[in-house]
């Protein structure tokens, strides 16, 4: 069993930011599409690669939009969930991940398929926990997506089924477009998962999408009005000294996903990527896949940037891993 970052004073490989939807396996993706009819008999496995894959940067977002939109598509039935819940489990553990907290919005997945948001959930959790009995030593954890981009109804519904269903999610979300969609709109759809929060439910936690996009007055929103206990990507921290401190200070651990940053062209290069110099700040950082199934990264990959192209010592990335382990919800 390799590790992706070698161990670090014994702490459990932990990734927190994988979307278990946009992690299916590129096989299992072909093959499910084409007994929906979704790919024709004639696409071989090279050209269907080809089309999901993103190996450069992304010239436009529609291009992207219609690799992901492909994803749910294949989720036609409670057995489809379970296997992808299962397979994605078990790729976090053959990465050498002992904690992986997998997330997913229950709108997106049932989108195509109109099945109901209890049928994912069901089968998700089902496939998470038969590759836990399978891999004895790996703890997993389901997060709850509410998505932006199908408005504050929607979202507001989601943090009432996350709440509903606390004894299978670790915690909830907000992912979609931050630039149209900031944290502020969905004040009211996060407050009363924030309530029992601050009123002291432990089963509850948030992490909040923002500082990808968009700058550090979302990262700011997200921490005040949608409690935000640990930030996906928030690499635009460093444009704001206060919000470096700040998450310093309140030891706020951000989500860094450095291929889908440059890939989505958040962050020019590598070389260029904020994540060092947070870290150096005092900032804690941990490194994670985001969207393996379009980005065509594994979390050693990811660590293998870190190392060669993004300035990350040995030190450094023994560090990553145990903020990103005392940070887990699961
Ligand atoms: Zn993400």
């Amino acid at each position: 069993m390799t590790s992706a970052a070698a161990p670090a004073q014994g702490v459990p490989q932990t990734e927190l930011h994988r979307h278990l939807d946009v992690s299916i396996r590129l096989e299992t993706l072909y093959e499910l599409g084409q007994a929906r009819g979704l790919v024709t008999r004639s696409t071989s496995l090279a050209a269907f690669r080809d089309r999901i894959f993103l190996r450069e940067p992304m010239a436009d977002l529609s291009s992207v939009l219609d690799k992901f939109t492909f994803f749910p598509k294949v989720l036609a039935g409670p057995a489809d969930f379970e296997r992808v819940g299962f397979e994605v489990a078990e790729d976090c553990w053959n990465e050498g991940t002992r904690v992986a907290e997998l997330r997913y919005s229950p709108s997106f997945v049932t989108a195509p398929s109109g099945l109901s948001w209890d049928v994912a959930l069901d089968g998700f959790y089902r496939g998470c926990k038969r590759a836990e009995a399978k891999y004895p030593g790996l703890r997993t954890g389901l997060i709850c997506i509410a998505s932006r981009d199908f408005g504050e109804e929607a979202a507001a519904q989601t943090v009432e089924f996350y709440l509903k269903n606390l004894e299978r999610f670790v915690g909830v979300d907000l992912a979609g477009n931050e630039v149209n969609f900031p944290c502020r709109m969905f004040e009211h759809a996060f407050a009363p998962a924030v309530k029992a929060k601050r009123g002291g439910d432990k089963r509850v936690h948030i992490t909040i999408h923002s500082g990808e996009a968009s700058g550090p007055e979302n990262m700011w929103e997200a921490l005040e009005l949608l409690g935000a206990e640990r930030i996906g990507h928030g690499i635009r921290a460093v444009e704001d000294p206060k919000l470096v401190e700040h998450l310093r200070e309140k030891n706020v651990c951000l989500e860094v996903c450095p291929t889908s940053n440059i890939l989505t062209q958040c962050a020019p290069s590598y070389a260029e990527h904020t994540a060092a110099r947070l870290m150096r700040a005092g900032v804690p950082v941990s490194i994670n896949t985001d969207d393996p199934g379009v980005f065509a990264v594994s979390l050693e990959d990811e660590f293998r940037h870190a190392r060669s192209d993004m300035g990350f010592s040995e030190a450094d990335v023994a560090r990553c891993l145990v903020s990103a382990y005392e940070a887990r919800f699961v």
